[in-house]
C-alpha cells in the first residue's frame, strides 16, 4: 500500500483505494505523515479549503466543511485564517515582538487560538504566527502519538521523535546547543507539497512566555529540537527552502526515491559542519 502511495499522485492513490469519504481527513494526514513523519506539506485541511475556495492566504474561509466533518452536519464554528504561502512578504520578513503588556490582551490570545486550530486542522506539528499572516513572534507546537504513528518505526526512531503537549511560546529566543546536527527531510504547512533535506541542530535551549506571560525555559532534543528551529526560523523571515541540502528538493510523491549521487543520507552527525558540497546554511 505504501508504495502506491509514493507512486500515485494522492487524487489517484485516494481513487484507487475507495478512500470513504469520512475517512479522508485522516486519509491525508497518513499519507503525509507517513511520507517522512514530518510537517505534512499537503494536508487535508489545505486541499479541502483549496478544491472549495482557492485564492490567496491570508483570507478567512468559512469552516462550514470541517465543522461538517470534526463537529456534526450543522454546526457553526468560526472561520479559521488561511494558511500563508511562500511568497508572500510576511513569510519573508522578521516579525516583530509582542509586547509583554500585551500577551493577556483578547487580540493576541484570539491569535494563539487561531494559530493552534490553524495547525490542528492542517493537520500540522507546528505554526508561527507569520503563517496566518500576522507579522508578530509567536510559535505553536505539538506532536502525538498518533501523527508519529503514521510515519515508519526506524525511521521516527532515527529522527528521535517522541510525542510533546501543546506548547505556546511567545517572543521565543533560541539557543543552539552543543555540536551535533540531524539531517533529515522536512517540509512546510507554507511551501504545499515539497520537501527537502535540512540540517538542523540536535539540541536547543528556547526561552519565552507562555501565553499568560509567564517566562518558560525548554531544554529539547531530536524532533522537537528540529521543529523548534523550524518555527523560531519562521520568525526570522526564514524557510526552510532558504537552507535545504541542494538537490534533495523534491516533490511529497518522490520523496522516498534514491537521492542523488554524492547527497549525505539521512541521519545524526558528530561533526561541527555537514561537508559543503551537500549543505548551505
Ligand atoms: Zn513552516
Amino acid at each position: 500500500m505504501a508504495s502506491i502511495h509514493r507512486l500515485l499522485p494522492i487524487q489517484s492513490a485516494e481513487t484507487l483505494l475507495r478512500i470513504p469519504r469520512a475517512l479522508k481527513l485522516y486519509s491525508y494526514a497518513a499519507i503525509f505523515f507517513h511520507k517522512d513523519g514530518d510537517f505534512p506539506a499537503k494536508s487535508a485541511g489545505s486541499v479541502l479549503q483549496r478544491l472549495s475556495h482557492g485564492g490567496p492566504g491570508r483570507r478567512r474561509t468559512p469552516t462550514r466543511i470541517s465543522a461538517g466533518w470534526f463537529s456534526g452536519l450543522g454546526v457553526k464554528k468560526e472561520a479559521l485564517p488561511d494558511i500563508v504561502k511562500a511568497g508572500d512578504p510576511v513569510l519573508h520578513e522578521p516579525a516583530g515582538e509582542v509586547p509583554l503588556e500585551d500577551i493577556g490582551s483578547d487580540k493576541i490570545q484570539k491569535i494563539i487560538d487561531d494559530m493552534i486550530g490553524v495547525m490542528r486542522k492542517a493537520p500540522g506539528v507546528g505554526l508561527a504566527a507569520p503563517q496566518i499572516g500576522i507579522p508578530l513572534r509567536i510559535i505553536v507546537l505539538e506532536d502525538t502519538k498518533e501523527y508519529i504513528s503514521y510515519g515508519p518505526k526506524d525511521e521516527t526512531e532515527a529522527q528521535d521523535r517522541h510525542p510533546f503537549d501543546l506548547l505556546v511560546i511567545v517572543n521565543p529566543k533560541l539557543e543552539k546547543k552543543g555540536s551535533k546536527r540531524a539531517l533529515f527531510f522536512e517540509g512546510c504547512l507554507s511551501i504545499d507539497g515539497f520537501r527537502a533535506m535540512v540540517e538542523r541542530h540536535l539540541q536547543v535551549e528556547v526561552t519565552g512566555y507562555s501565553r499568560f506571560g509567564q517566562p518558560m525555559k525548554i531544554d529539547s532534543s531530536g524532533w522537537m529540537a528540529r521543529i523548534l528551529q523550524h518555527e523560531y526560523d519562521h520568525l526570522d523571515g526564514t524557510l526552510y527552502v532558504d537552507k535545504i541540502v541542494p538537490r534533495t528538493f523534491r516533490t511529497v510523491e518522490n520523496l522516498d526515491l534514491p537521492l542523488p549521487v554524492g547527497c549525505t543520507k539521512a541521519g545524526v552527525s558528530n561533526q561541527q559542519e555537514i561537508p559543503s558540497i551537500t549543505f548551505q546554511g
